[in-house]
């Protein structure tokens, strides 16, 4: 594989500007989408541009960073609307509103979501402070046409998100009002997933010569794809990395990749897995190529047992004893899913694939089962109860080898002695229940409790020692004043409740970090142990609020 640089260079050859490229960098893009590889170049030139891609490939980004680009260019007063987005709902209006935020990041721009459903006095407000981007819902927009609060005269950018969903839900009219207010010579995209007639029409009315890009994805020959069983788990956003967990542990994968989309991502997953007892390393385009080769060689050496990479950084690894591959998100094109799942099922052994689906990409499932012409199963997430079947028969299949070795007579006597008190079966089934509740309580050593981890074939001493994450019963929440935007991440909130209390840092649940507060699952017992340690110590270098979180508390808080 060719050393990719770590400045990204996929998107500074579309034509970008070093600061666009720091600034998807920094939110960890490895390389560009196809929908952003193909239309960005034509939206620099200038052109108008019709594009077919649905949510979840990239085509905010698409059009969002050539706009960033054409108003720094083309100047224009500050405060004036001069890009101008529409979108079909007030929930996408706020995603790609908060994306622009992102991407426009130290230009000194105000981007102004204008929807339907909120206060109208405060959007008012915003308007009149100045917006040079506004992306706005056409109700709402005409609303503020009609009482002069929006302009649309200085408009350079036009950009029609999701065009055919505007039409279905009946905002055609609108649309067109909308469009005969914008200023001739502008620069006009219109996204969508499928083009009916009407939408071809008004396409045909208002974009002047437009490039088309269309990410038409080659059918795969199915006889290529390798064997692999593929599964989809539906699971809403914040409960991602909780499923991973679970899927994980319930799967027991001999050696697995964990593909994320960005840099960020992988290493927050990484984080959170190493704190829950795993051997997992992280691997992506940022890393140097020396730290790329060491986990690369923990990772065939099997002594660490998950990679958690970007796509970039996995490509042309040939590595053949991979069990299971996961997508910690849908990937943004079905071609990479192909050549995702393809590291596993190598030499003919038969590999897993198991995809963790946000509800709202479903549509993108659909792509990948038409392409692939495969099926994906979706199945429910594994309960605690079948966890712990799933222990239980791990535990059996030990206790067979065990037998089969023979290694135990010392032990005959003592159960001689208990049989002539119980019943053998009796004993032998409360030894079992003894098993299994230490594998949750993490009492004895884990690998007493499963000696089936042993007896695999190909698992390496490494793999076998590593202590499984032992959970105990009850996790209560800590949430934590502070979160991404004070540097904090996982590790130092693991590394700061195991440093001031002692606790293992395996018997930690779930770590979430958002931009300004933080939560972590710690067991309940500890709770307050956990918060009076916090409290009197500072966490990277700051004090920061500490405190047991009552996720029904809001609501009581309400009634009072
Ligand atoms: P969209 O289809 O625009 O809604 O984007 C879907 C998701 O993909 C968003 O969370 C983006 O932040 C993310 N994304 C967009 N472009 C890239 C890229 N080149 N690499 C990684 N993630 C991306």
């Amino acid at each position: 594989m060719a050393p990719k640089d770590p400045e990204t260079p996929g998107f500074a050859s579309l034509g970008l500007t070093p600061s666009l490229v720091l600034a998807v960098t920094a939110l960890g893009y490895e390389e560009p989408t196809p929908i952003q590889r193909e239309a960005i170049p034509f939206l620099l030139a200038g052109r108008d541009v019709l594009g077919q891609a649905g949510t979840g490939t990239g085509k905010t980004a698409a059009f969002v960073l050539p706009l960033l680009q054409r108003l720094a260019k083309e100047g224009g007063k500050k405060g004036t609307t001069r890009g101008f987005i529409l979108v079909p709902t007030r929930e996408l209006a706020m995603q790609v509103a908060e994306a622009t935020h992102k991407y426009a990041k130290g230009q000194n721009l105000a981007i102004v979501p204008v929807y339907g459903g909120a206060p109208m006095d405060l959007q008012i407000r915003s308007l009149r402070r100045g917006a040079d981007i506004v992306v706005a819902t056409p109700g709402r927009a005409i609303d503020h046409l009609k009482r002069g609060t929006l302009s649309l005269a200085s408009v350079q950018v036009l950009v029609l998100d999701e065009g055919d969903e505007m039409l279905d839900m009946g905002f055609a009219d609108d649309l067109e009002a909308i469009l005969e207010q914008t200023p001739e010579g502008k620069q006009t995209a219109l996204f969508a997933a499928t083009f009916p007639k009407r939408l071809q029409g008004i396409a045909a009315k208002h974009l002047d010569n437009p490039a088309r890009v269309t990410i038409a994805a080659e059918k795969q020959a199915v006889g290529k794809l390798p064997k692999v069983r593929q599964t989809a788990y539906i699971v809403a956003r914040p409960q991602k990395m909780q499923a991973l967990d679970r899927i994980l542990e319930f799967e027991d994968p001999q050696s697995a990749i964990v593909f994320c989309r960005t840099r960020l991502e992988v290493e927050e997953v990484t984080e959170t897995l190493q704190a829950h007892g795993y051997g997992a390393q992280a691997i992506h385009g940022g890393m140097l190529q020396k730290q790329r080769d060491r986990v690369m060689g923990l990772f065939r050496s099997q002594k660490a047992d998950i990679l958690v990479a970007t796509d970039v950084a996995a490509r042309g690894l040939d590595i053949e004893h991979v069990s299971h591959v996961f997508n910690f998100d849908v990937p943004l094109s079905p071609e990479v899913y192909v050549h995702r799942i393809g590291r596993t099922g190598r030499a003919g052994r038969e590999g897993v694939a198991i995809t963790i689906v946000d509800p709202r990409q479903s549509r993108l499932m659909r792509n990948i089962e038409s392409l692939t012409r495969q099926k994906v199963d979706i199945a429910a997430l594994p309960t605690t109860a079948d966890l712990r079947a799933r222990r239980v028969t791990a535990t059996v299949d030990g206790l067979r080898a065990t037998i089969a070795k023979g290694e135990f007579k010392e032990l005959r006597g003592v159960v001689e002695t208990l049989a002539q008190e119980f019943d053998v079966v009796d004993i032998a089934a409360a030894a079992l229940a003894m098993i299994d509740d230490s594998g949750r309580s993490g009492a004895p050593a884990p690998a007493e409790a499963a000696p089936a981890r042993f007896e695999r074939p190909g698992s390496s001493d490494a793999r076998a020692e590593r202590p499984r994450p032992q959970r105990p019963e009850r996790f209560g929440i800590l949430h934590i004043g502070a979160g991404a935007n004070a540097g904090i991440r996982p590790g130092d909130l693991v590394g700061a409740i195991s440093g001031e209390t002692g606790l293992e840092s395996s018997l930690l649940g779930r770590i979430k970090i958002d931009d300004e507060e933080s939560y972590v699952e710690v067991p309940e017992s500890k709770m307050r142990d956990i918060v009076a340690a916090l409290r009197a110590t500072k966490i990277r270098g700051q004090k920061v609020p500490v405190a047991p979180f009552d996720a029904g508390a809001p609501r009581k808080d309400a009634r009072r």
